[in-house]
């Protein structure tokens, strides 16, 4: 999993057996701290490593099923891979359905490397970014990195102690997503100098906030949407970080929304200019 120096061509290895030593070295992917030390990640499905490689992310090592292996599309995809330099195995189903752990596992796989964004990314901004204070969830995580990317934001800041981002749920969940938007991870105090040096807004969102979500002007300024964690909401500091506390009205008995549901809607309605711009104002 050693990130490969120069531009030769990439290596094409069979392998049959569950237990070959490589299938299980790949296995260890599943561990965040094997993830943190290889600076690498582990990606599903055909159309996720063409967004890896479109998208410029170097990757490291492509996975594919042998009895895939004769389709174009996967060729085409192999030859490309190997022009790069990137080592591919051609695998048997077992040991695709160990590396998975999936009774159908999909026939085209890649080990990604890591690649976050930096606090100048945020400062730069003119568009809108999500914070997320330490969210639990990986289904959250990865459905909020997908929306995020739908309505035109310009990346997620993941603020104290988070799930991991590039844990093969979240990463499933993103749905190729996971490769369009720069993700920044930072610890509340750093998040709390970033949010003093902001040149925009910084909206939280609460359920005791004072404002309606949809009265903010979110054109006029580069906008920080703030969005609690699953139990505990947003912590007094980030309350005190915000320029606005807005709330989104609720009906009925549910003590709160979703968190991935409420950053979706609060998010459509902060990009809602945005969207107009790229003709996408279906009104
Ligand atoms: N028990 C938590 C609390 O008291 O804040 C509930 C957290 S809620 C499941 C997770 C996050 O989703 C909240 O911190 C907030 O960011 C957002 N959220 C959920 N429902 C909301 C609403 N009606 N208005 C504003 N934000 C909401």
């Amino acid at each position: 999993m050693m990130e490969k120096a120069s531009k030769a061509p990439g290596r094409v290895k069979e392998i049959d057996s569950p237990s070959n030593p490589i299938i299980k070295e790949l296995k260890g992917l599943e561990k965040k701290r094997v993830r943190t030390e290889t600076n690498s990640f582990f990606v599903e499905g055909h159309k996720l490593v063409l967004d890896a490689l479109d998208g410029g992310w170097t990757v490291r090592t492509l996975i594919v099923a042998k009895n895939a292996a004769g389709e174009n599309r996967v060729i085409e995809l192999i030859s490309r891979c190997v022009a790069q330099g990137v080592d591919v195995l051609l695998v048997s189903n077992k040991a695709l359905t160990s590396l998975t752990r999936r009774d159908n596992p999909q026939m085209v796989c890649a080990v990604v490397s890591q690649k976050l964004g930096s606090k100048a990314d945020v400062l730069d901004t003119t568009g809108t970014w999500v914070a997320l204070d330490r969210v639990r969830d990986p289904g959250n995580l990865g459905t909020i990195i997908r929306t995020a990317d739908a309505l035109g934001a310009s990346g997620i800041i993941l603020v104290g102690d988070t799930t991991d981002p590039y844990a093969t749920e979240t990463v499933r969940a993103t749905m190729g997503s996971i490769f369009a938007n720069p993700i920044v991870a930072i610890d509340e105090p750093a998040f709390l100098d970033l949010a003093s040096q902001f040149n925009g807004r910084i909206v939280g969102t609460h359920l005791e906030g004072s404002v309606d979500f949809r009265v903010p002007d979110y054109s006029t300024h580069p906008t920080i949407l703030l969005m609690g964690n699953e139990q505990a909401g947003l912590t007094d500091d980030l309350v005190g970080a915000c320029d606005h506390l807005v709330r989104i009205p609720q009906a009925g008995t549910a003590d709160s929304l979703n968190l991935a549901v409420a950053t979706a809607i609060c998010l459509f309605k902060a990009r809602e200019h945005g969207l107009a711009a790229v003709g996408e104002d279906l009104s």
